[in-house]
């Protein structure tokens, strides 16, 4: 079993991973870790909650030259979410080499980021959008820029980033590495690969490999109207630490986070159409463990990785198996055990089939709750 010592990294660097509590290299970051190192450019797949974030983090903070303030690195990243989570877990890896790391995303104010630029980061941290805009009006500059991530690439690209990343890359140097990050390979990303990436390596941990995550799922049969009173039921009877809810709509989750609270659950609620002031705010309330339940759609929630939560709710069942795996992957993170639960109505029951058969899995059915259940 590799070591994170047998890399021989800066010992600040080593300080950093041991107080992020990391004991050993999971397998993605083992074969990750030499070969970003050396140089390559990476391609790696895994699935999520398996360490891609400090895989390419690592390496990078290694080679940022922390007496240089200039941008070193480039971290590209689908949501603002993830774009100050990446943030937040460099930075802490990097703290006692003083590595600067900076989120820029839409949605906060432009002159606060222009400001904190100017005072010198060495890694940047953005989503595709604010990273050119910052790009065309000359305040962010990659001309000594040694690396680009593409982390998340398979979201991106669903998103439909993919021009504005190839922008992104025009601002580079030419010799540059590239590293990739993806839970799927879709052809999208294998032809980015192929137009941009130097003889990449790739690096993939099939399933068997993984720290894989443990997660139960299980299913609840409901009557559409009587959603809200199963839900409830579910919260009083599980022990939930800390909860993801998955709504379809951005209305349906303002309600239902609104008709949690009423009840007297410690709910926020997250969607796109929120600035991003209350944004960050929820996040950060749910990340302190402020709040225990998250309603969120499916896009405010890409790539969240929250440590404590022991619960997915699928509130409104998923629209097709890809979304189910990327909602349940919110929990069971880095080998802990997770729930995910699902609540179907009678007219749902085809789609959870559907569903079951693209995963090669099938969920537990479980009964409601009673209310002397609850009681206890
Ligand atoms: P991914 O990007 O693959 O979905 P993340 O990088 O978000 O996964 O990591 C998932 C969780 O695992 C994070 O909380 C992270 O801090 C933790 N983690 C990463 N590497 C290790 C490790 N070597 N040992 C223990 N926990 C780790
Ligand atoms: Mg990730």
């Amino acid at each position: 079993m590799k070591q994170f010592d047998d890399f021989q990294l800066d010992s600040l660097v080593l300080k950093g991973i041991r107080e992020m509590g990391f004991e050993e290299p999971s397998p993605i970051q083992a074969e990750c870790i030499p070969a970003v190192l050396r140089g390559e450019d990476v391609i790696g797949q895994a699935q999520t909650g398996t360490g891609k974030t400090a895989a390419f983090g690592i390496p990078l903070l290694e080679r940022v030259n922390a007496a240089q303030k200039r941008v070193q690195s480039v971290v590209l990243a689908p949501t603002r979410e993830l774009a100050i989570q990446v943030s937040e877990e460099l930075r802490k890896i990097g703290k006692h080499k003083r590595v600067r790391t900076l989120p820029i995303y839409g949605g906060q104010s432009i002159g606060r980021q222009i400001k904190a630029l100017k005072q010198g980061v060495h890694v940047v941290i953005g989503t595709p959008g604010r990273m050119l805009d910052h790009l065309r009006r000359g305040t962010l500059r990659l001309d000594d820029v040694e690396t680009l991530v593409l982390d998340e690439a398979d979201e991106m690209l669903d998103m439909g980033f993919i021009d504005d990343i190839e922008a992104v890359m025009r601002f580079l140097p030419e010799h540059r590495q590239l590293l990739l990050f993806s839970a799927t390979m879709p052809s999208g990303i294998r032809h980015l690969a192929r137009k941009y990436m130097k003889k990449p390596r790739y690096i993939t941990v099939s399933r068997g490999e993984v720290t894989a995550p443990v997660i139960e799922q299980v299913y609840y049969k409901v009557l559409e109207n009587g959603k809200l009173e199963s839900l409830c039921r579910i919260l009083d009877s599980e022990e939930v630490e800390q909860g993801i809810l998955f709504g379809r709509t951005k209305k349906g989750v303002d309600e239902l986070a609104e008709a949690l609270q009423a009840r007297g659950y410690l709910a926020g609620g997250l969607h796109g159409d929120m600035a991003q002031q209350q944004r960050d705010r929820v996040m950060n309330a749910f990340r302190r463990g402020d709040l225990e339940l998250l309603v969120a759609t499916d896009v405010a929630a890409r790539g969240i990785d929250v440590g404590s939560v022991s619960h997915v709710i699928n509130y409104d069942i998923p629209q097709d198996a890809e979304s189910y795996v990327h909602r349940i992957g919110r929990t069971g993170r880095a080998g802990r055990t997770g729930m995910a639960l699902t609540l179907v109505t009678p007219r749902e029951m085809k789609q959870l089939r559907s569903i079951e058969e693209e995963i090669g899995d099938r969920l537990i059915a479980k009964e409601l709750p009673t209310l002397e259940e609850v009681a206890e």
